[in-house]
């Protein structure tokens, strides 16, 4: 596809516009918890309100809509949301106008539930419904509840442009599918974001294009299941054993979609979360090595070591299996960072199980990992069919064992660096020093740095001195 006309279809900063409209009189407050697909769906919400007269609002108690996207991925995180209804009761108290809303998994997996348990909610929108905002908005306003949780067979918001809140200006999230078909058994996704739908590749790439208009440096294509992306003309991804011949034919693949917005915009990094392991095709690692501006780092959950309870998980693809793709990607992406995600305390995970988790690390020395104590989700098939019966002290031992030797590998695969000169954008200042710039290499390691006369986005070539397990510490030696 060629890359001039692609500009062409973009307006000049019409995401800018959007944002604090000055004849908007109206305050949102919206809070995201959870998985960056929540924090990508309030930029779609804050864009949806923005053309309903609202302006974006960091005051929650100058606000009259306060919006809290949720989180249902584990109990903890649906207590923090509970906890926080709890703040705006106070608030209420100082700004009784304030309605009060849900939005994402936990709306979804609750529905009417959550106007019963926690009365000062007003409205409760599921991740297929927020173009219906300003409807419920309306029946709100007329000081009646709202509800809509539908979940869609289409909706893909692919004609709604972000509102970018808050955020770096250098780095920004484009969802490229929503919805999983793979019913992990431990997981509420599939029942809270519904089946598998991908966004047309044209909308992905003139956002993209928006994003390089405005500055940006680095997208994220996001989804629940990057590598099970397609697009045949819209509709669900089970449904492609229906589409006609040419639909087929002219279909585009995750591997597609790299190609395309790598070639639309050379001079941007690309990154994608999250990958599945069954999904993951070579042509995808072939793709990642033939553009250079396509970052080496692959998040790879793996959930556990051991093939008897991958199959408990119903996750489709065995320990065997998975060792295979590593090696692949060793072999195609030499330099490729790898991330996972484990779940420790399965239901029946015996010693054994747990030991296998721990084999696996060893063998493929994650750079960094996401580990979590397994928490039974209600509605889901381990909810329904197993006994939640591995005891907490345990769980805590073995997450803890897992946690201890991920440090070790982070630590492993940091040291590397040492004495090597990287490529890194810079996003922001160090959390740490302000005399020091924090950005990213393209394996995903953050590293900070004297800013000396270096901005955020620029790409510099770094010198590494030190390391933590987490972090690179160097120096620059000129721009990339
Ligand atoms: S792949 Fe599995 S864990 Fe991931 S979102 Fe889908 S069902 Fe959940």
């Amino acid at each position: 596809m060629n890359t001039e006309k692609l500009i062409d279809e973009t307006k000049q900063g019409e995401t800018l516009q959007l944002k604090n409209n000055k004849k908007n009189t109206r305050k949102l407050f919206i809070e995201s918890y959870g998985c960056q697909m929540n924090f990508s769906d309030s930029e779609i919400v804050a864009s949806i309100l923005t053309n309903q007269g609202f302006n974006t609002t960091s005051q929650l108690e100058e606000a009259d809509l306060v919006l809290i996207n949720t989180c249902s991925i584990r109990d903890k995180a649906e207590q923090t949301v509970r906890k926080r209804l709890e703040k705006f009761n106070a608030v209420k108290k100082i700004n009784p106008g304030m309605k009060v809303g849900v939005l994402g998994c936990m709306a979804e997996r609750l529905k009417h539930k959550f106007l019963e348990e926690e009365k000062i909610v007003d409205l409760v929108v599921g991740p297929d419904a927020y173009k219906d905002l300003p409807n419920l908005l309306e029946e709100v306003d007329a000081g009646r509840e709202a509800v809509n949780v539908i979940l869609s067979k289409e909706e893909t918001y692919a004609d709604v442009s972000p509102v970018r809140l808050g955020g770096n200006g250098v780095t920004a999230f484009v969802s490229i599918t929503r919805g999983c078909d793979n019913m992990c058994t431990f997981c509420v996704v599939p029942f809270t974001r519904g089946r598998e739908r991908s966004r047309d590749p044209q909308s992905i790439v003139n956002e993209i294009n928006n994003l390089w208009n405005q500055g940006y440096k680095e997208v994220t294509l996001l989804g629940q299941n990057v590598d099970s992306y397609l697009w045949y003309g819209g509709g669900l991804k089970k449904d492609f054993k229906n589409a006609s011949e040419i639909q087929k034919a002219t279909a585009t693949n995750f591997a597609k979609l790299l190609d395309l917005v790598a070639t639309a915009q050379p001079n941007m990094r690309f990154r994608f979360s999250t990958s599945n392991p069954q999904d993951m095709t070579e042509n995808v690692l072939h793709t990642m090595a033939k553009h250079k501006n396509i970052c080496n780092y692959i998040h790879l959950p793996v959930q556990s070591g051991s093939t008897r309870i991958l199959e408990a998980m119903n996750r489709q693809h065995t320990r065997e299996e998975y060792i295979q793709l590593i090696n692949k990607i060793r072999t195609i992406l030499t330099d490729c960072a790898i991330s996972q995600d484990i779940i420790a305390g399965f239901p029946t995970e015996t010693e054994e199980d747990h030991q296998e988790t721990l084999s696996l690390m060893e063998y493929v020395k994650y750079d960094f990992g996401f580990m979590f104590m397994y928490s039974e989700r209600p509605g889901t098939m381990a909810a329904r069919k197993l006994t939640d019966d591995i005891p907490l002290e345990t769980k805590k031992r073995r997450l803890n064992e897992i946690i201890t030797l991920q440090q070790k590998h982070s630590a492993y695969r940091t040291r590397q660096f040492i004495g090597k000169t990287v490529e890194v954008l810079i996003e922001k200042e160090s959390k740490r020093s302000n005399e020091h710039w924090s950005g990213r290499t393209p394996q995903n390691t953050v590293v900070v740095f004297p800013k000396e006369n270096y901005k955020p986005g620029d790409f510099v070539m770094v010198k590494i001195d030190e390391a933590t397990s987490a972090t690179l510490i160097g120096k620059a030696v000129g721009q990339k």
